[in-house]
């Protein structure tokens, strides 16, 4: 098995890496160029050297021989930066350079008997020891770098390149704007030879597969040049270039998931493994190398989770969406479970700028520590079929905070809470309110439950008792985002709520033109006719609270105000308010 995976590391990075060329042309301009300076200077020295003139420095004259010795340094500076820069093929030609020199210097020395030069020859003999000591040097840290960087692009155990490779490959590949295609397998079922057949036979598989795959690039079986990976665990990855068609890119996907779907004979025993494949492509998908491997894992994971048709799927932006909603979901499920879910308050004032009460808005981060925001989970958590339970952390959470709050100070103001209609036709919903109530000791009339109007438009009769329940608890009602939806005026008559709570996107155009406040005062104007209560969300500039207090609106909820807050933040402002 060792031999295997040292020659999978061979026979595929090196040579992959080595076939970019775009390094050669740059060695042998910048070899050429300073050969030319290393000649014009060389040029200059003699001249110099050889010359009678004087030069007036500081009014004494200076003959311009003294400068020979200036000239030649900078003539061996320039063969010493070709052996720093361009490594061997700059050694060799710097010390062709020197050597070259040798024959005309002895002559002059020996036959013309011209010593002038005597101090030339030192040097060149200094410069000659002076550059095979950088060169060894060089090399020798050139070789220690390539050891610590094979390390770093080396899957341990199947000696494939890993997965920075691959990202390495497909970044010199963009470089050279070169299409390629990054393909992902991902072995099905692979975690059961773990646990049945031990760790050991689980790593000689996936060794045996790194190989496999090994041999179909290097001996280029599929028609098309690729490199393997292993991104890790039981996932490999592929990186195609020059087909020429999808077509030809299916066939060589088929034909690395046939060298890994082939029987494997380990110790007596044969193991028949399948893979889902997924790949993206550069450049149609994505144009870098993060986005590309993202991607490709995506389309995957679709073929994983039964959600492609195909055996072999393509990226493409629904999958993403997808993929998405499925990460979030996975950190609602862990924050429930965890308890981690947490609430902000926000402050609703009367438009005199008296607090009237607090909305409870849930608030998460995930296992980083990063905020998602509720825009993004509670949708999902719609979706997923959870809200009912961040509903009601929420609610336990910001009730018993509240309960204590009144118990400390008791004031005259009220707990909002958004309850999703999903969660309202819940059976025990009534019930848990009762509980919450009771557990938290915060009075029925002081909680207020927001539902957004769409609970109108699906008119749900179910819901609808619920909420005659609530209210004959004493429980305030509050319809959500009104505005948005479509509800009916004779349905909105009939409906027991106590407040309209108009939505941000109304408030934010209140004062662009007149029409649009017209809108609002009439939104006011019915909301009043119905004996409802009437606050502005999202009010954030004087202006908007000017018109809204000039239209009659009864209380303001907004960033003018107050932002959502966490609940020591709150309860010092209730204090402060109280006192
Ligand atoms: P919402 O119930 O309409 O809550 C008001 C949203 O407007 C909050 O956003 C609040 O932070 C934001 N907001 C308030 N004033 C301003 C302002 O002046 N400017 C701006 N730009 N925004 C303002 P948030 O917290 O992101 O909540 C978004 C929505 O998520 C909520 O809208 C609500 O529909 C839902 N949500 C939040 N918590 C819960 C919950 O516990 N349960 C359920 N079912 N839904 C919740
Ligand atoms: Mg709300
Ligand atoms: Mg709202």
């Amino acid at each position: 098995m060792e031999k295997k995976r040292s020659k999978n590391m061979k026979s595929t990075f090196d040579k992959w890496m080595a076939g970019f060329q775009d390094t050669r042309k740059g060695t042998i301009i910048g070899i050429a160029f300073l050969l030319l300076v290393f000649v014009i200077v060389s040029v200059v020295v003699r001249r110099v050297s050889q010359s009678n003139a004087m030069l007036m420095m500081n009014g004494a004259p200076t003959p311009v021989r003294a400068f020979a010795g200036t000239f030649s340094s900078i003539a061996n500076l320039s063969l010493i930066l070709m052996v720093v820069f361009y490594g061997k093929p700059g050694f060799i030609a710097a010390i062709a350079l020197l050597f070259i020199q040798f024959p005309g210097v002895i002559a002059g020395l020996l036959v013309q008997h011209n010593y002038t030069n005597i101090s030339g020859v030192f040097t060149n003999i200094f410069a000659i020891i002076v550059i095979i000591l950088i060169y060894l040097n060089n090399e020798r840290s050139k070789k220690y770098q390539e050891k610590i960087h094979t390390q770093a692009v080396t899957d341990a155990l199947t000696g494939l390149p890993n997965r920075f490779a691959s990202l390495e490959i497909m970044d010199k590949l963009i470089r050279q704007k070169s299409r390629f295609a990054l393909v992902t397998f991902n072995l099905n079922n692979f975690k059961s030879i773990n646990s049945t057949m031990g760790m050991q036979t689980g790593n000689d598989v996936l060794i045996e597969i790194g190989s496999r795959l090994a041999r179909v690039a290097e001996k280029e079986i599929s028609g098309t040049q690729d490199i393997v990976t292993c991104q890790g665990g039981d996932e490999f990855s592929l990186v195609v270039r020059d087909y020429k068609s999808e077509q030809q890119l299916m066939n060589t996907i088929d034909c690395y998931k046939k060298a890994i779907e082939e029987k494997i004979t380990l110790d007596g025993c044969d193991y028949f493994l399948t893979a889902s494949a997924g790949y993206a492509e550069y450049p149609e998908d994505a144009t870098d190398s993060n986005t590309i491997m993202s991607d490709a894992n995506i389309a995957m994971l679709s073929v994983k989770r039964n959600l492609a048709s195909e055996r072999i799927c393509r990226y493409t932006k629904e999958l993403s969406g997808y993929e998405r909603s499925l990460e979030i979901e996975r950190k609602i499920r862990h924050a429930l479970q965890n308890d981690t879910l947490f609430f902000h308050l926000q402050p609703q004032y009367d438009v005199s700028h008296k607090l009237i009460g607090f909305e409870a808005l849930a608030r998460m981060r995930d296992e980083e520590g990063k905020f998602v925001s509720p825009g993004d989970f509670i949708p999902v958590a719609e979706s997923a079929g959870l809200i009912d339970e961040v509903d009601m952390c929420v609610f336990r959470k910001s009730a018993e905070f509240f309960g204590q709050l009144l118990r400390k100070k008791p004031m005259d103001i009220t707990l909002s809470v958004n309850a999703s209609v999903k969660h309202l036709m819940k059976n025990d919903f009534l019930e848990t309110v009762q509980e919450v109530l009771k557990t938290s000791g915060v009075p029925a009339n002081q909680l207020e439950i927001e539902i957004t109007e769409s609970i109108m438009i699906d008119s749900v009769e179910k819901a609808l008792q619920c909420i005659n329940e609530l209210k004959k608890m004493g429980i305030k009602i509050a319809i959500d985002d009104f505005g948005t939806g479509y509800s009916s005026l004779s349905y909105l008559n009939t409906f027991p709520a106590d407040k309209l709570k108009i939505d941000k996107s109304f408030i934010d155009k209140i004062n662009l033109n007149d029409s649009s406040k017209q809108y609002v005062a009439a939104i006011v104007m019915i909301g009043h006719v119905m004996n409802f209560k009437v606050i502005s969300e999202g009010v954030e500039k004087l202006d908007q609270l000017e018109t809204l207090r000039n239209i009659g609106c009864d209380y303001i909820q907004g960033f003018i105000w107050g932002r959502p807050m966490s609940a020591d933040d709150a309860e010092k402002l209730t204090l402060e308010q109280a006192s």
